[in-house]
C-alpha cells in the first residue's frame, strides 16, 4: 500500500477544492488534490453553468486568477445575460428581473479544467482516478485511504479539506463525536433534507431562442424550479432541481415533458460536444451555511458546507470563497501547530464575518423555510402578485425594499398585480383563496424580518470557539420564533 506524508489534504477537484488547494500551495504548504475523475474530466460536473461577477476578487478571492479565466473565450461562453426572467405560462406571468451584477455562462468543463491548471501551477500536486473511501481518525482527523488507479493508497495530512461536494462522503465516513473538542463537536452533519436533487442536459436547437440574454426559471409542481440557460443562442442548458424534502419528481421525464411543450425545442438535440456527458445529475446543497465548518483536522467547503443559494441553488461563487478561505485558515493552523477547532476557527470567522456572504446566505435560507411551509399553488399566487422589486431581494442576497418610500411603492405595486391577477382569473385557476392569499403574503413580509434578524446575528458570530454554543443557543431561539410565526409542527421544522 502507498503511503503519502502532506500537510494539506484536499478532497474534490471541483471550484471550492481547486480555490482551497490554490490558497494553501501557493502560501508553501505541501498540498495534495484528490479527485476520482480522470485528468480528461476533471471539473466537469452537472451544472446550469450561471456564475454572477467572475472578475471581482471580493468573490473569488485568493491566488486563482479569475481575470485570466473570464478572459478565455472557451469559459465565458455567454457574456450578454442582463437578466433573470421568471415564466410561469400556465398563469400566463412572465417577471423580468434586471441584473445590478454581471452575469455569464461558463462552459463548465474549460472552467473547471482551467481551475485545475491554476491549481496546479500555484504548486499543488495532483492525484486524478482516485476515489476516497476511508477517513483516518485518532482524535483528530489525519488522513484519507483511497484507491488510485486500482491501488490501495494512504494519505496522512495536518489538516484535510474536504471539499468532496454536497452530501460529501466524508462527513458519513467521520465519527464526529469522537474527536477531541472542549464540548460537544460544532459540526453537525446536515440532513438529507437539506437538500435537493438536479438533473441538466445541454441542447442545441435549429433556430435562436429569443431569451438568449437572460436566465430563465419556471415552477415546478412541488418546491423547486425548472430552467434554461443559454450558453449561445442555439445552445441552452435546461435543466431542473427539487428540494429533497417534498415528493420526489422524475427528473428527466419532467424535462421532456417541459421541452415538448416549447416550439423553440422541437427538432432540438443533446449537443454532440460531450455527447452522454451532457446528460448529469447532483445534489445540491439548499441549506444555510454549516453552523461550523470545521472540527479537529478538518475542514468543509463549498457543497460540503452548505455555500450556497438556498433559493436558486447556485453555488459556484460560494464554493469558490470558502475554498479560498479553507485553503487560507489550513495555512494558519498549520503554521501555529495547531490544527484543533480553536485552531481552524478562522474558517468560520472569516466566511461569516470578515467576508460576510456566508452570514447572508443563512439568513436567506428564511426565504427557502417559509416557501416549504407554503402550498406551491399558493406560492405561485403569491409570484403573480409581488413585483419584481421584492423578487430580485429573494433570488439575491440584498436588501432591495427599505425604506419608507420604497415599502409604499412595493405596496402599489402588490396591489396593482392583485387587481391584474383577478381580473385574469389566476387565482381561481390555482384554486387559491383570498384567505391563503393574503396569509402568504403576510408570511413573506414577516420573513423579511427574520431574515435581517439572521443577518444581524450571523455579522455577531464568535470570533473564537469559546463562545460559540453562546451564540448557537441565541440563533436557535430565532428559529423557535420564527417556526412558532410559520406555525410549523415540530417536524416541519428544517433544523
Ligand atoms: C444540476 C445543477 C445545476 C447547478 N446550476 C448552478 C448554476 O447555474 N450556478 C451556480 O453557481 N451553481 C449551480 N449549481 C451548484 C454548483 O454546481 C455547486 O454549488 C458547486 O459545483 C459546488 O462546488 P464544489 O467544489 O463544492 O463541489 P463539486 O463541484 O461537486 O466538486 C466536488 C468534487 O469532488 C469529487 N469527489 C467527490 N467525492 C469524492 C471522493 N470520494 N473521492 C475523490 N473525489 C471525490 C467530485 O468528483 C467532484 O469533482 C448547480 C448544481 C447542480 C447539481
Amino acid at each position: 500500500m502507498g503511503r503519502n506524508q502532506h500537510d494539506v489534504v484536499v478532497v474534490g477537484g471541483g471550484i471550492a477544492g481547486c480555490f482551497a488547494a490554490a490558497t494553501a500551495a501557493a502560501d508553501g504548504l505541501d498540498v495534495v488534490q484528490l479527485e476520482r475523475k480522470s485528468r480528461e474530466w476533471g471539473g466537469f460536473i452537472a451544472c446550469g453553468d450561471a456564475i454572477k461577477s467572475p472578475r471581482d476578487p471580493s468573490k473569488y478571492p485568493g491566488p486563482i486568477d479569475m481575470d485570466a479565466i473570464a478572459d478565455d473565450e472557451a469559459v465565458l461562453v455567454d457574456n450578454n445575460i442582463d437578466r433573470i426572467e421568471f415564466w410561469d405560462e400556465q398563469l400566463g406571468v412572465r417577471k423580468a428581473l434586471p441584473y445590478d451584477e454581471s452575469s455569464n455562462v461558463v462552459d463548465r468543463y474549460e472552467f473547471g479544467q482551467r481551475l485545475l491548471e491554476q491549481a496546479a501551477a500555484c504548486g499543488a500536486k495532483q492525484h486524478y482516478d482516485t476515489v476516497v473511501n476511508e477517513v483516518i481518525q485518532n482524535g483528530r482527523v489525519t488522513g484519507v485511504e483511497a484507491v488510485r488507479s486500482g491501488e490501495p493508497v494512504t494519505y496522512e495530512c495536518d489538516v484535510l479539506i474536504d471539499a468532496a461536494g454536497a452530501q460529501s462522503i466524508l462527513q458519513d465516513l467521520i465519527d464526529f463525536e469522537a474527536l477531541e473538542t472542549p464540548g460537544d463537536p460544532t459540526f453537525e452533519v446536515p440532513h438529507y433534507t437539506h437538500f435537493g436533487s438536479a438533473y441538466r442536459e445541454i441542447i442545441e436547437t435549429e433556430e435562436p431562442v429569443a431569451y438568449h440574454d437572460a436566465i430563465v426559471g419556471k415552477p415546478l409542481e412541488e418546491l423547486g424550479y425548472l430552467w434554461y440557460f443559454p450558453r449561445t443562442p442555439t445552445e441552452i442548458n435546461v435543466g431542473l432541481g427539487f428540494q429533497m424534502n417534498k415528493e420526489p419528481i422524475p427528473l428527466v421525464d419532467r424535462l421532456r415533458r417541459d421541452l415538448e411543450n416549447r416550439p423553440e425545442f422541437r427538432g432540438a438535440t443533446v449537443a454532440e460536444k460531450f455527447d452522454e456527458k451532457n446528460k448529469l445529475g447532483s445534489a445540491i446543497a439548499l441549506r444555510r451555511p454549516l453552523d461550523s465548518m470545521v472540527a479537529p483536522g478538518y475542514l468543509a467547503a463549498g457543497g460540503a458546507a452548505g455555500t450556497t443559494h438556498p433559493i436558486t441553488g447556485k453555488g459556484i461563487r460560494g464554493a469558490a470563497y470558502s475554498g479560498y478561505s479553507a485553503g487560507r485558515a489550513a495555512v494558519e493552523a498549520v503554521e501555529d501547530g495547531d490544527v484543533s477547532e480553536a485552531g481552524l476557527w478562522e474558517h468560520n470567522r472569516w466566511l461569516y464575518r470578515e467576508h460576510g456572504e456566508a452570514a447572508k446566505l443563512a439568513a436567506w435560507d428564511a426565504y427557502n423555510v417559509a416557501a416549504s411551509s407554503i402550498d406551491v399553488n399558493v406560492l405561485r399566487a403569491v409570484t403573480a402578485v409581488l413585483p419584481e422589486r421584492e423578487l430580485r431581494e429573494i433570488v439575491g442576497t440584498s436588501m432591495e425594499v427599505d425604506g419608507l418610500k420604497s415599502k409604499v411603492l412595493v405596496g402599489t405595486g402588490v396591489l396593482k398585480n392583485l387587481v391584474a391577477e383577478y381580473r385574469a382569473g389566476t387565482f381561481e385557476r390555482l384554486g387559491v383563496s383570498n384567505g391563503e392569499l393574503y396569509e402568504a403574503i403576510l408570511t413573506v413580509r414577516k420573513t423579511r424580518n427574520y431574515v435581517s434578524a439572521y443577518e444581524r446575528r450571523y455579522e455577531a458570530y464568535p470570533e473564537d470557539r469559546s463562545s460559540f454554543e453562546r451564540w448557537l443557543s441565541a440563533r436557535d431561539r430565532i428559529d423557535r420564533e420564527f417556526y412558532r410565526e410559520l406555525e410549523l409542527a415540530p417536524s416541519d421544522h428544517k433544523y
